[in-house]
């Protein structure tokens, strides 16, 4: 007789991995794809935990306060390179020149210098710690961080996921033994090389994508 199957709650979302041609020859890509695979299945998981409790998910396209308002957005090295590759190669339409000039006025304090016209212009490259900031329930007033408003309605991301995805960035920095990625991560090696969003000199992103070489790494 056939077994039946276990009931579950709620269907499991269906999360689907980023995919670029170029992951066979740009060798560090595929590390962040896996990176942002593994965050984004976590959130949907804790985000569906608490939507099947009746909580509303109040983030939706189009929302951007939290882009504008929030001026510490911790990045790590892998991520960084992310953008720099996707804001070069893929973004080739009518925002290349709007997020160009963005990039080449931008000054800590600003709003996200990615933010265009009320959107994330890096979406599929946007930083882990963007993925992770979920509100539920009502959107953000203007200049308000729910962090500290109203801490119940931030989601908290499950720790073994984001640290599952961290450790996927490993090898970018030659750990890929898994020995040692578990020393790394125990001993929080990315966390030392994480920066601040808000204080990268973004200038020489906008000079690579004229082709200029920047005077300095950013
Ligand atoms: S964090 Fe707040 S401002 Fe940002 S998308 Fe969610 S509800 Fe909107
Ligand atoms: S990277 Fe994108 S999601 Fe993150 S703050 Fe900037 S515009 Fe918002």
């Amino acid at each position: 007789m056939a077994k039946k199957k276990k009931k579950t709650s709620g269907t499991r979302p269906n999360i689907k991995r980023l995919t670029f041609p170029e992951e066979s020859t740009v060798t560090w890509l595929p590390m962040l794809l896996d990176a942002y695979f593994i965050a984004d299945r976590g959130i949907a998981e804790a985000i569906r935990k608490r939507v099947s409790k009746g909580e509303r998910l109040a983030c939706s396209k189009g929302c951007s306060t939290c882009c504008a308002t929030h001026v510490t957005i911790p990045v790590y090295p892998l991520e960084v390179v992310g953008i720099y590759w996707y804001v070069i190669e893929k973004i080739l339409g009518p925002e290349r020149p709007v997020l160009k000039k963005q990039l080449a006025e931008f000054a800590k304090g600003k709003p996200c210098p990615f933010l265009i016209e009320g959107a994330c212009g890096i979406h599929p490259m946007r930083p882990l710690a963007c993925r992770h900031f979920n509100v539920f329930n009502r959107p953000c007033e203007p200049g308000e961080d729910p962090f500290y408003t109203r801490r119940h309605d931030v989601l908290t991301p499950d720790e073994r996921w984001k640290n599952k995805a961290v450790a996927a960035m490993l090898p970018f920095h030659g750990i890929r033994d898994r020995a040692k990625r578990r020393l790394a991560a125990k001993s929080g090696f990315l966390n030392s090389q994480v920066q601040n969003l808000h204080d990268i000199n973004w200038n020489n992103l906008a000079m690579r994508m004229e082709g200029k070489k920047p005077p300095v790494r950013p």
